[in-house]
């Protein structure tokens, strides 16, 4: 049960860190023990003595940070000791070994969520909801106008525009993330494509840690495998948007282009004008299922990272104890009122 004596997971300069454990979780600076929810650059950071993660993530770590660092990978919910608390890591579908960090003290449990998303991917284990009594969660697109259509067929979508494309004699370049959303294409993808997509060499060996994971992605070949007088037509082109700059243009003859992200939605994006199609693909989390996530957790107390206002106030109003993760500053922790269990129960 929360105490508001000193949090379990206290926010500081180099990010959350749990002193009972003695670890930092996505730390911003290097640390002694770094436990990574999942190897995006903005939650794994070089330099730290040794990392923890989950299984499937220690190659995409090691291809981030260098193969020489310290990692140890711990399976999806096998619990590990660390100072006076037991640590379990729980899938939180974002991207191929991501995960949620379930710390518990005794009988005070509380889980940091690092990024997630509820949407099917089958580029990674689905999310899975973790009780709990304090819950930090992410909140990157925390605000009501951010609402995913849902069920789509994202892989019939992205193979029927490439076919449009292919039979205008035109190559189709689609832009996303290396890491992540590119190998979450290429696994949407894998029931449909008939030939191999095109990826720039950014993405080659990111995917080849998802293949060696045993993840089912649709063919690939490298663009760099390309002779050198050849130009394509008709063809899937996976890549960053640098390769709009680069010598590679001259070689890609007519194209169009599209760019799949959960930014896609909403009217202000700037990508919108630069690009001829959007797929609104996140993987994040939208706004009802920070909600669904956060009631399902049956947690009394959140913290909420990112974009926090709008959740927090939500929150609130349904009779949560919410807060910016700010307040998980221990000056700041030790002012928050007590939560009175009884009352938050009797509310849910
Ligand atoms: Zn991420
Ligand atoms: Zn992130």
């Amino acid at each position: 049960m929360p105490s508001s004596s000193a949090p379990l997971i206290a926010w500081t300069e180099k990010g959350l860190y749990c002193a009972a454990g003695d670890f930092y979780i996505d730390p911003s600076r290097a640390v002694d023990t770094a436990i990574v929810t999942h190897a995006h650059s903005d939650h794994a950071r070089r330099g730290s003595r040794r990392y923890i993660c989950e299984s499937s993530s220690t190659r995409l770590l090691k291809a981030r940070l260098g193969q020489k660092i310290e990692v140890t990978g711990i399976p999806y919910r096998q619990s590990f000791r660390l100072g006076e608390v037991e640590v379990s890591l729980h899938s939180a579908g974002h991207i191929l070994g991501s995960a949620q960090v379930r710390v518990q003290r005794g009988s005070e449990i509380w889980v940091a969520s690092g990024d997630y998303k509820r949407e099917h991917d089958p580029s990674c284990e689905p999310f899975e909801s973790v009780p709990c009594d304090t819950f930090i969660t992410e909140a990157t697109f925390g605000t009501p106008k951010y609402q995913w259509p849902k069920d789509r067929q994202h892989g019939k979508e992205l193979h029927d525009w490439w076919m449009q494309n292919a039979k205008a004699g035109r190559n189709s370049i689609l832009f996303g993330y290396s890491l992540g959303k590119a190998q979450r294409i290429l696994a949407e993808l894998a029931p449909h494509a008939d030939r191999p997509v095109f990826i720039h060499q950014s993405i080659d060996e990111l995917t080849q840690c998802y293949r060696d994971e045993g993840r089912v992605l649709a063919a690939t070949t490298s663009l760099d495998d390309l002779e050198a007088q050849s130009t394509l037509q008709g063809e899937l082109i996976l890549a960053p948007p640098s390769i709009l700059k680069s010598e590679w243009l001259t070689r890609l003859g007519e194209f169009q282009t599209a760019f799949a992200s959960g930014w896609m939605q909403g009217s202000s994006f700037m990508h919108q004008d630069t690009y001829d199609h959007g797929f609104v693909m996140s993987d994040h989390a939208d706004w009802n299922d920070l909600n669904r996530t956060i009631k399902e957790s049956g947690a009394s107390q959140v913290f909420v990272q990112h974009r926090n206002g709008a959740l927090v106030r939500h929150c609130r109003k349904l009779g949560l104890d919410a807060h910016p993760e700010i307040a998980l500053m221990p000056e700041n922790y030790r002012k928050l009122p007590p939560v009175n269990l009884s009352m938050l129960s009797m509310l849910k």
